[in-house]
C-alpha cells in the first residue's frame, strides 16, 4: 500500500545546503520512497537549545510503501549517513530527518509520534510546507495559517542558495 508522508529536513552544521540536498537524493534513493513534492530551503533561528548557528530547513512529500517504522528506519539512516550526533537535545546537528505526517495517522508513541507533536507550532515546518503545498492541513487547520501564527516565523527568512 502506498502512503503518502511528509518529512521535514533541518542543517546547522557544516555545509548545510549541500547536506539537505544530499538528504533529500539519499531519502528517495530508495525503491519504496518516490519523490512528489519538495519546499525551498529557508533559514531559521534555532528554537530551544544551546546557543547555536542557524539551521537551514525544507519539507519534502513522499509516496512510500514502508511501514511507518520501517520509514522512521530509512530517516535515520539518512542522518546516520552524515554523521549526525546526539549529543546534546535539541542541541546543533548536521542532519535531521523527521517524519511530520504519514497519511492521516495518528500515533502516539514516544518512539513514533504523528502527526509531529511540535510540528503544528513550528514555523520552520509549517512555511516551507505551506509553499509547496499551499492546501496541506495538519491538525485539522491549513498549514499556512499555523505558520502564520507560529512564533518562530519572524526569524525564518527565504534561503538563496549561492551559485
Ligand atoms: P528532535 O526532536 O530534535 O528531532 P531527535 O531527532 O534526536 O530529536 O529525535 C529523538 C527521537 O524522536 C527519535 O529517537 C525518534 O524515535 C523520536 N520520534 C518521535 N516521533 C518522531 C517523528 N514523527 N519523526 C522522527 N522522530 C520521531
Ligand atoms: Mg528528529
Amino acid at each position: 500500500m502506498t502512503t503518502r508522508a511528509v518529512l521535514a529536513l533541518g542543517s546547522n552544521l557544516g555545509e548545510r545546503d549541500d547536506t539537505l540536498a544530499a538528504g533529500v537524493e539519499q531519502l528517495v534513493d530508495h525503491p519504496q520512497v518516490r519523490l512528489s513534492k519538495m519546499s525551498p530551503m529557508v533559514q531559521t533561528k534555532p528554537v530551544g537549545g544551546p546557543e547555536q548557528p542557524d539551521y537551514l530547513n525544507m519539507v519534502i512529500e513522499v509516496e512510500t510503501d514502508f511501514e511507518p517504522y520501517a520509514l522512521l528506519a530509512h530517516c535515520q539512516g539518512v542522518e546516520q549517513a552524515h554523521h549526525r550526533r546526539r549529543a546534546v537535545r535539541w542541541g546543533p546537528r548536521t542532519l535531521d530527518v523527521d517524519i511530520i505526517t504519514y497519511g492521516d495517522l495518528v500515533c502516539d508513541d514516544p518512539q513514533l509520534t504523528l502527526p509531529h507533536p511540535r510540528a503544528a507550532q513550528r514555523a520552520f515546518v509549517l512555511q516551507p510546507w505551506a509553499w509547496m503545498d499551499n492546501s496541506a492541513q495538519v491538525a485539522g487547520r491549513p498549514v499556512a495559517s499555523l505558520a502564520a501564527e507560529a512564533d518562530d516565523l519572524p526569524g525564518l527568512k527565504l534561503y538563496e542558495r549561492d551559485v
